[in-house]
């Protein structure tokens, strides 16, 4: 327990600052609008070790300002800020009802899933542990991971990073990781039109942009995200056998540049479900490393289901 509490770090306390918005309220929680400093420790650390776009360091103190900038501005758009609360809310209350105490590798025994896409991909974030979990404090995104694809040279485009064309993954197709229900689909977000700054669309109506919600049992439900505008193929009540195509990878939501976002949570609602760790089939890990039942953050996988 207190080495769990050890590797809590500083800049966690930042989601704190949402407080602030019940001073509305009451004012003494303004104060909790102090917590927001930290936001520049966590722009910091996230930015410094950051190559979605490319292979450069990107510590420089101007990109340090100008993100932490544009992470206040997006607080200012309601949607994001109704649901980054509907979301803390949501954890809050599956802390309770779970006296914290979550799926983990050794007590969840669950369904066994193909990777979500066709070909080679890259493992942008996640993972099993607490220091490579997609978001480990965010408890339905603790084994979430983002896929995207990169080159030899580490890069996730060719020519310039301007374009959305250029990315190797954007409009490449994702599909089912299993059979299923459809049980939710959005797909009229638009794809961030920042993509040459590398941000995400501030104006965004969804952060998760364009998204599928598969159910595969009872308490089992895949979650994809951040597919193309308009390109999902599937609707509601459509059954879905395992590697169908569902849609195109995007640019949607909160998405500083083209990928996927998929996570297996214990309920079809976002806000109010955990995460489950995920077990996949039917692939192989291209890069070298020790053998694991997991993948993570780094890792090089190719789907082998036919
Ligand atoms: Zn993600």
């Amino acid at each position: 327990m207190f080495a769990k509490i050890k590797q809590i770090e500083l800049e966690q306390f930042s989601i704190l600052c949402i407080l602030g918005v019940f001073g509305y309220l009451d004012k003494s929680f303004m104060y909790f609008y102090v917590f927001g400093f930290l936001l520049f420790v966590y722009v910091y650390k996230k930015y410094s070790k950051y190559k979605f776009t490319d292979n450069k360091p990107r510590y420089t103190p101007k990109i340090i300002v100008f993100f932490f900038f544009y992470y206040v501005s997006i607080l200012l758009n309601p949607i994001i800020v109704a649901q980054s609360m509907l979301q803390a809310v949501g954890q809050l209350y599956i802390v309770i009802k779970n006296f914290a105490i979550f799926p983990n590798v050794n007590n969840h025994k669950g369904i066994e899933y193909c990777l979500p896409f066709v070909g080679t991909w890259n493992v942008a974030a996640g993972g099993i542990e607490i220091t490579s979990s997609h978001s480990w404090f965010i408890v339905s995104q603790r084994y979430a991971y983002d896929f995207y694809i990169l080159d030899k040279d580490m890069k996730s485009h060719k020519d310039s990073h301007k374009s959305l064309d250029n990315y190797y993954c954007y409009n490449q197709k994702i599909v089912a990781p299993a059979d299923g229900t459809v049980i939710k689909v959005k797909n009229n977000v638009n794809d961030s039109k920042w993509i040459k700054f590398g941000l995400p669309d501030f104006f965004t109506t969804d952060f998760r942009g364009n998204f599928v919600v598969i159910k595969h049992s009872d308490n089992e439900y895949s979650m994809i995200a951040h597919f193309k505008k308009n390109s999902i193929v599937v609707k509601k009540g459509d059954i879905v056998k395992t590697g169908q195509l569902i849609g195109l990878c995007g640019n949607s939501g909160l998405s500083r540049e083209p990928h996927i976002h998929f996570q297996i949570q214990n309920s079809p609602n976002f806000f109010f479900s955990v995460g489950l760790p995920v077990k996949f089939k039917n692939y192989k890990i291209i890069n070298d490393r020790e053998a694991s039942d997991y993948i993570k953050a780094d890792d090089i996988v190719q789907n082998l289901t036919e």
